[in-house]
């Protein structure tokens, strides 16, 4: 994914402004190359923002004050140097609702949206490892159906191969309600998964 860096500051909406106490205080912090990484508290934001380690993307509209010094909330910041996002990503656990947002809160098997349980594709007892290669979400008739049958045998393959999550994915589990300075910087396929 390749984001256009479109501003280099950009304030937030008045329905930003609003929605603060809502947030949890917490800031979304881009790679050097503007895609995602992480989310942080305002507080870790501000030391790295003071620090010159990352510049602000976005303000919030209202100010953080201190004794000494006042500055503009951020929402959304930029690392100055690009941080190789750690590969392992795969070893952060595996919970439902991770599993769900990857897959878009989609069945892998017919892409109903409802009854959503997940599915080992290779089944435990036939060896199959709790791993997110292997997982994938399935709508319950999907996973009764396919029960303890190989993907072969139950006639049925995952729509999209199960892979680790980007990191995205784990922005959106760990805030369930993005706020709205943030979306610009996320795929929109997960935002829709949110
Ligand atoms: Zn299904």
């Amino acid at each position: 994914m390749t984001l256009p860096p479109p501003h280099p500051m950009r304030s937030a909406s008045p329905d930003e402004h609003r929605r603060r106490g809502r947030d949890g205080g917490r800031v979304l912090v881009l790679n050097a190359s503007y895609e995602p990484v992480n989310v942080c508290t305002v507080r870790r934001a501000v030391v790295l923002l003071l620090k010159a380690k990352a510049e602000v993307v976005e303000n919030a509209t209202w100010e953080l004050r201190s004794e000494r010094a006042t500055m503009s909330r951020p929402v959304v910041i930029r690392l100055v140097t690009y941080v190789v996002v750690p590969r392992d990503t795969h070893r952060r656990k595996i919970t439902r609702r991770a599993v769900f947002a990857r897959d878009n809160w989609t069945c892998q098997y017919c892409g109903s949206r409802s009854n959503l349980t997940v599915d080992h594709v290779i089944p435990r007892s036939k060896g199959g490892s709790s791993t997110w290669d292997n997982i994938v979400a399935s709508c319950a008739p999907c996973n009764r159906r396919k029960a303890d049958h190989l993907p072969d045998k139950a006639g049925m393959h995952p729509r999209r191969t199960p892979t680790m999550p980007q990191p995205h994915v784990f922005i959106h589990v760990a805030t369930p309600t993005i706020p709205a300075a943030w979306r610009h910087w996320l795929p929109a396929d997960a935002e829709a998964a949110a």
